[in-house]
């Protein structure tokens, strides 16, 4: 199936994904406006998405997003990337008034919220889903650097489970365009700002491991975010890090974003599946790595959170 067969006759096309839009969000959907606005140069096509992070600079036309969603416009076809319908944030009232609904995604989580669904979560990546959805003689160096970049940021840099040999071979031949892909990973991935370093480093410091030193927990308050004049941008990368302490099998990482509300972020080495334990709290994800937002003081949401885990320990 070719992506192009499905909007071809469509004069106004929308974009858009997930609010805190991560690599994998950014590039699929830049890979996807640079793509479609080379197939169908006739056509109007916008993209809605929160602001991402400077980092992604480097995606050709990135200047183009459109982050202000009070748009009285309806779309003759809107695709929504890497989210089902209830994390669009402001494009979502876009979205369900499009005559024609596109969902491509790969989070397990996900029953598909298009008239056409696309949701495969085997695959690595939103984008390299959507690569196998182009026309490769289509892809030049600008939709490759996006795609590049989309499948990087959820592999880990290729290191994930989830990367498969059809993920190798499509980064394969995306790295054939000769673009500078080490500077890429570098800067868009590894690198931190003194201020993420030193809040990363207060989070592990202050992290404690619980239900047999199989579990390991972190929670950053709105007081610490202040101190260290963060955002929530900048958390990025602390629970991958409480995962890589030996013995755990489960790491869970949240922040404060309002009154008794916490957004929780958990990984797992596969033995708990996360995508589960979020989903009976209303969000969603991949089995190694989901998220939610949780009501309550965060000792309640541990609380909660270890009944589901310890179910699932036990039963492994
Ligand atoms: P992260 O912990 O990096 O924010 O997210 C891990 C994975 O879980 C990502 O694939 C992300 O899309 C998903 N995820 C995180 N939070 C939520 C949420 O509140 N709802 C849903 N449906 N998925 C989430
Ligand atoms: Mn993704």
């Amino acid at each position: 199936m070719r992506i192009i067969d499905e909007v071809k006759d469509a004069k106004t096309i929308a974009i858009g994904g997930h609010i805190r839009p991560d690599g994998d969000c950014v590039g699929s959907v830049m890979g996807l406006y640079l793509y479609l606005k080379k197939e169908l140069p006739g056509a109007e096509i916008d993209v809605y998405l929160d602001k991402p992070e400077d980092i992604f600079d480097c995606i050709s036309r990135i200047e183009e997003i459109k982050s202000e969603f009070n748009t009285e416009k309806t779309y003759d076809v809107f695709v929504a990337l890497d989210t089902g319908d209830d994390r669009l944030g402001g494009a979502e009232d876009i979205y369900r008034k499009a005559h024609k609904k596109i969902n491509i995604d790969h989070h397990i989580s996900n029953p598909g919220c298009g008239d056409l669904s696309i949701v495969e979560p085997e695959r690595s990546s939103t984008a390299e889903l959507l690569y196998d959805l182009m026309d490769p003689s289509m892809v030049d160096e600008e939709i490759a650097v996006a795609i590049y970049i989309g499948i990087v940021h959820d592999t880990g840099v290729l290191r994930y489970s989830n990367t498969s040999p059809r993920t190798l071979q499509i980064v394969a031949e995306l790295i054939k365009f000769g673009f500078d892909f080490s500077k890429i990973i570098q800067e868009t991935f590894f690198e931190k700002t003194y201020r993420q370093t030193q809040i990363m480093g207060r989070a592990i410091l202050e992290s404690v491991r619980f239900m047999g030193d199989k579990c390991i927990v972190s929670v950053v308050s709105r007081r610490m975010m202040e101190f260290y004049r963060v955002t929530s941008a900048d958390l990025d990368g602390i629970v991958n890090q409480l995962l890589a302490v030996k013995g755990v099998e489960c790491a869970i990482f949240m922040y404060e974003t309002g009154t008794l509300e916490y957004k929780v972020s958990m990984r797992s080495n596969g033995r708990v599946n996360v995508s589960a334990v979020a989903v009976k709290f209303g969000g969603g994800g991949h089995v190694r790595a989901a998220g939610c937002t949780m009501n309550g003081t965060c000792h309640d949401n541990i609380n909660n959170l270890s009944v589901e885990i310890a179910e699932q320990l036990k039963d492994a």
